[in-house]
């Protein structure tokens, strides 16, 4: 905490610049400045935006990455070596640009380091696409932009690489620090912008690959405009939104079953792909259970990302909160809000909230913060509430909470999704021991983190 606090002094009034990185002149956009979501009038630097005519000098000055593997692999592990000894820095961009609580922005950098040690101990394998594009959301602005870029630089890549337009100064800060390690400016350039920008990316001819993580629509939108501007064989590795669920039968330990519940509905106030969305509790125990909820509800804390206590800090944007709020006001138009919670009145806070439904299919998108949905099933409906969960066609993360044995494997085969946590919270992964990946409309699959991921970056002989 001592280091935190140190950092948070020294980095409290930066301001960052930003911009685009590429291996040669190459015209940039407009300038605009990047705020702070928990706190309207700081502004925590500026950001010179990349434009399609950028992409298109990058893509002509990118070059795979022809050291050999060990040298690759000393350079992967020198960036985090790098991302270690800046540690502070990071932080302080996670905190103030994405609005990260402490714990969210800490447990960020180690796993931005566990994945750069991770695939830098796989960079022997087949050549290399050529170029990568490699597209990341402002979730984890840190951890999976450089779980992307670590896998495609591994495999020997160029990577042509567009961070959220939310975050790009931290994506900056670790491009500056991959170059520092010996990364070479022709196979790593930074193109920071919209989805304008992403959309130059995606139909750009000298782009071979694409890595994706982001909304399932974008996804889809991404796939027509590889098939209709890129080489047929083009891998595209997505992963993308869940409707995520979890069930808790009457011999669930009660206590457990909401620490986990309230941790992976409303940490990082929703904005995660793993959070949990849709709460089946049975019908038995429903009256006592939602008590017990709403109590540890009402005990959670709403407010600014840097104090410890705090449970619940800012959404990214205000777009994302006007998004939110009006759909809960919806839902408390009709009569279905079951519980919510107060909060600050300055900066992107949305209450956290509970709604009830009868069932999933009531669910019609997902709604990206603090909102989770309640649903009660029978004692023989089990079964059909994993019917439900599965029609939706999303396939990320499932939990569930029971103390009869035979269930959890029964669940387990009836599920399909990526990852299912049982009596735990549902959010959170480990690079190597637990990769995190969905599948349907959730993923295209390798898990990231897993031993398969880096070879998606690579150009097997047996494709062709
Ligand atoms: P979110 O809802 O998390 O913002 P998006 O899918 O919109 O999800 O964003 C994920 C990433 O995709 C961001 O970097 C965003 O700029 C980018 N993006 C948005 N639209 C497009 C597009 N048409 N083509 C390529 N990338 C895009």
């Amino acid at each position: 905490l001592e280091e935190i606090d140190a950092a948070r002094g020294a980095f409290e009034r930066h301001r960052w610049q930003a911009g685009p990185i590429t291996a040669e002149d190459a015209p940039a956009g407009a300038e605009e400045v990047v705020p702070n979501p928990a706190r309207p009038r700081d502004e925590v630097g500026t950001i010179t935006w990349a434009t399609p005519e950028t992409v298109a000098a990058a893509a002509r000055a990118a070059r795979p990455w022809d050291a050999d593997p060990a040298e690759r692999s000393a350079v992967l592990n020198r960036i985090a070596d790098l991302y270690e000894e800046n540690y502070g820095e990071l932080f302080a961009i996670l905190h103030r640009e994405a609005g990260k609580s402490l714990l969210d922005a800490v447990a960020e950098i180690r796993e931005a380091v566990d994945f750069l040690r991770y695939y830098g101990a796989r960079t022997e394998g087949d050549p290399a696409v050529g170029v990568f594009a490699c597209i990341s959301p402002w979730n984890f602005p840190l951890a999976i932009f450089t779980g992307q870029i670590a896998a495609a630089l591994a495999a020997g890549n160029a990577v042509l690489s567009k961070p959220a337009e939310q975050t790009p100064l931290i994506a900056h800060r670790a491009v500056q620090l991959m170059h520092e390690a010996g990364v070479p400016r022709t196979a790593l350039q930074l193109v920071p912008g919209a989805g304008e920008v992403g959309a130059a990316l995606t139909s750009t001819p000298e782009v071979g690959g694409v890595a994706f993580t982001g909304s399932t629509e974008t996804a889809q939108i991404i796939h027509r405009s590889m098939a209709e501007n890129l080489d047929p064989g083009a891998p595209l590795i997505a992963e993308t939104g869940g409707l995520n669920a979890m069930i808790v039968d009457s011999t669930a330990l009660p206590e457990q079953a909401v620490a986990a519940i309230v941790e992976s509905a409303f940490q990082s106030a929703g904005q995660r792909c793993s959070a949990l969305r849709c709460l089946y509790v049975q019908e038995d125990i429903a009256e006592s259970f939602t008590e017990m909820l709403t109590g540890a509800m009402d005990a959670m804390r709403i407010g600014r990302p840097w104090d410890v206590s705090t449970d619940v800090g800012p959404v990214i944007d205000a777009e994302a909160k006007a998004d939110i709020d009006a759909y809960i006001a919806e839902a408390d138009g009709e009569g279905r809000v079951l519980k919510t919670c107060d909060t600050p009145d300055a900066g992107h806070f949305v209450a956290p909230t509970l709604i009830r439904v009868t069932g999933i299919g009531e669910l019609e998108r997902e709604v990206f913060g603090p909102v989770l949905h309640l649903a009660t099933f029978k004692a023989d409906g089990i079964d059909r509430a994993i019917d439900a969960i599965n029609a939706k066609g999303y396939g990320l993360t499932f939990g569930l909470q029971t103390r009869i044995d035979d269930r959890v494997q029964h669940v387990s085969d009836r599920i399909r999704v990526g990852n299912v946590y049982v009596n735990r919270n549902q959010i959170g992964a480990i690079v190597g021991s637990q990769p995190f990946g969905g599948e349907g409309l959730s993923g295209t699959g390798p898990k990231a983190g897993g031993p398969d991921y880096v070879e998606r970056f690579r150009a097997h002989p047996a494709d062709h």
